[in-house]
């Protein structure tokens, strides 16, 4: 087999090796999906001390942006709605649902 063909051979598989493993590769680097408020039995009031705005996995709406301040509470004094890291959907600082984790604070 003369030298180029076999380089053009080499090419050709390698480039079907990488065609077939591109959407496998494309799947393993997306986010892991975020389970649904029923799944995890979300509710938008708190369990006794334990709400959203306490938990590891709430991220709250950005401080000052659309005229919030800080700790996400709205210039009318109403909590604005932020993220979960876990759950899907817009999460109240007041909610609370079964993943509950309270954040840990580190002393500096
Ligand atoms: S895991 Fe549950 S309790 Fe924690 S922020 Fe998300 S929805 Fe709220």
């Amino acid at each position: 087999m003369p030298k180029q063909a076999s380089r053009r051979l080499f090419l050709r598989r390698a480039f079907a090796t990488i065609g077939l493993a591109w959407p496998a590769l494309a799947l393993a680097k997306t986010a892991p999906a975020k389970l649904s408020k029923a799944t995890v039995h979300y509710q938008t009031h708190p369990k006794g001390h334990k709400m959203c705005g306490m938990c590891r996995f709430f991220v709250p709406a950005e401080g000052h942006a659309n005229g919030l301040m800080m700790g996400g509470m709205k210039a009318n004094g109403t909590m604005a709605l932020g993220h979960c890291q876990k759950v899907a959907g817009r999460i109240t600082p007041m909610g609370y649902c079964v993943l509950f984790t309270p954040r840990t604070h580190t002393k500096p």
